[in-house]
């Protein structure tokens, strides 16, 4: 039998000995809503020709799978608004049941309604869908932008395509908190699983995060007062702590950045649209891999900055919302890094 090629890559495995086997892609910046605690209203968007081409993205996602990535999540900005992410999808398709074991995405779904039968057709099994209210005037409020029908329409259409739908929600003092326990029935009564958010200090928004930030700790208790919450061991391989509400049957996680950290299980890192690789969503520790990509052999740079992104991995983040007027922890947005 043949012996392995010395220059075999090697599977993705940090200073921290954890194994990077997820990527989250960011396809676009750009978005359609502009949700209060994600950006401001006037968001600058990058120039057209610093966002990676498809083929770019295409061949990034290879350079992954082949260092051991099994799950790639397409996120943005919103990734519907790219015009060639249907081919992308069908492009990376592909590769599901060999290279891949999952391709999914997060959407805010207010164009899901026109895509959702492509992407399950191009492979896509499961979506995660942005909903932080089901009052169309919060909505608007909220998200800047009146798109609670549109949303609504996606999600009706991701359903009838087959695609499995997670909410996710992100929990927000004074704007949501009186509504999760009835977004989290709405969700538990289509079958839907749903994921609360605290939120978190990337990025200067037009507000202060201070005033909307809620403890997940405090949501909890609240929750605990109306329903039985039951363990449940479920692991997505994410930050996500699992529980089942006995009252509806359904599954709620609960993502906790700042009062719970679950930096020690991180499988993942981040790429922006313009392919600057972070290796954490808190930090500032970056690689850049469209210059490896552009360059003049860029299979073997990527290999060698995606060694180097092992390398800098930080062990943890450090976020903390614990003053008004605080400034973020960093200058870039979720809408960046894709969340
Ligand atoms: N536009 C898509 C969407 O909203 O689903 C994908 C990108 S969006 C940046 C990904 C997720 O990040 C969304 O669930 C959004 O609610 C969340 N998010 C954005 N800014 C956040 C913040 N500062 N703290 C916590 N979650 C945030
Ligand atoms: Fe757009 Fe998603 Fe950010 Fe909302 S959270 S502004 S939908 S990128």
């Amino acid at each position: 039998m043949a012996s392995p090629s010395p220059l075999a890559p090697v599977p993705l495995v940090d200073r921290f000995q954890r194994a990077i086997t997820y990527l989250r892609l960011s396809v676009i910046d750009r978005c359609d809503l502009r949700c209060t605690y994600c950006m401001p209203e006037r968001q600058t968007f990058l120039p057209k020709s610093e966002v990676l081409s498809l083929e770019e993205l295409h061949r990034l996602s290879l350079g992954f799978m082949a260092r051991g990535v099994r799950k790639i999540r397409l996120t943005g900005g919103e990734p519907l608004v790219r015009r060639d992410m249907v081919d992308l999808v069908r492009a990376l398709g592909r590769h599901i049941g060999e290279a891949l074991d999952e391709l999914t995405l997060t959407t805010n779904a207010t164009q899901l309604a026109q895509h959702a039968a492509a992407l399950a057709a191009a492979g896509v099994r499961r979506v995660n869908i942005s909903l932080d209210t089901l009052d169309r005037a919060r909505f608007a409020q909220i998200a800047r932008r009146d798109a609670l029908p549109s949303v609504l329409e996606g999600i009706a259409a991701a359903r009838e395509a087959g695609l499995a739908v997670k909410v996710n929600t992100v929990a927000l003092k004074g704007q949501n908190e009186d509504e999760l326990p009835d977004l989290i029935a709405w969700a538990h009564g289509q079958g839907f699983e749903i994921t609360l958010i605290e939120v978190m200090p990337l990025g200067v928004v037009d507000g202060d995060r201070f005033d909307h930030y809620l403890p997940l700790s405090q949501v909890r208790a609240d929750l605990e007062r109306r329903w039985t919450l039951l363990p449940d061991a479920h692991r997505s391989g994410g930050p996500a702590r699992y529980m089942r509400v006995a009252e509806t049957g359904g599954r709620l996680g609960l993502i906790t950045p700042l009062t719970g950290n679950f930096c020690d299980g991180c499988n993942r890192v981040r790429v922006t649209a313009t392919g600057q690789l972070y290796a954490c969503l808190g930090g500032r520790e970056q690689v850049d891999l469209r210059a490896a990509l552009r360059g003049a052999q860029p299979d073997t740079a990527l290999h060698e900055a995606l060694d180097q992104a092992m390398a800098i991995k930080p062990e943890k983040h450090h976020f903390t919302i614990d003053r008004p007027g605080a400034p973020p922890a960093l200058a870039r947005h979720m809408s960046m890094t894709g969340g």
